[in-house]
């Protein structure tokens, strides 16, 4: 399932992206510009906004009560029913919702950390922004948490996504060496 959210749920698409979900983030223009183009890409419109214009019943909208960007994530898994897959948590990249390549260990020696780079020897890469992903025992958090939320457990503490993810991915600036 493919998703786009608005202003009022912006906040939500980077906690999708780290599940692995396809989140275009639309972040400008009235309510029906959002959903003319959920309609358009056939995407699942995740908004708060109650005014749903009125474009047919192709458009796919879920309203979410939730308040909070981690009580959001919990909502749209469970009323949609959607159990994602772990091999797919951190496949893209948060900011711009690609989907990340492989990239050899040598080449990103540069571009991270010496103790990352000692420590790992999996790297992924943004095809558009080029920041440079690893795994790391945020997957293994982000597993428990998903586990908990798919169990109906209240979810202990989502903020460990936002500490994570903020940990997960570090580029080099322009100009840096
Ligand atoms: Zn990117």
């Amino acid at each position: 399932m493919k998703f786009l959210t608005d202003r009022t749920t912006g906040k939500l698409a980077k906690k999708l992206r780290a599940l692995g979900f396809d989140v275009l983030y639309w972040g400008e223009g009235q309510i029906e510009e959002a959903a003319r183009a959920a309609l358009a890409e056939g995407r699942m419109f995740l908004t708060r906004s109650r005014r749903i214009p009125s474009l047919g019943k192709d458009l796919q909208v879920t309203i979410l009560e939730a308040d909070s960007p981690r009580e959001q994530v919990r909502e749209v898994l469970q009323r949609l029913r959607l159990e994602p897959p772990e091999e797919k948590y951190f496949s893209r990249c948060l900011l711009c919702n690609e989907e990340l390549h492989p990239v050899p260990k040598e080449e990103v020696e540069e571009r991270v950390p010496d103790f990352i780079f000692r420590d790992y020897d999996s790297f992924h890469i943004c095809p558009r922004c080029r920041r440079v992903y690893w795994p790391g025992t945020h997957l293994e958090r982000m597993r428990k948490e998903v586990d908990r939320i798919l169990s109906g457990e209240d979810p202990a503490n989502w903020e460990m996504i936002d500490r994570t993810t903020k940990g997960v991915c570090r580029r080099k600036e322009a100009g840096e060496k």
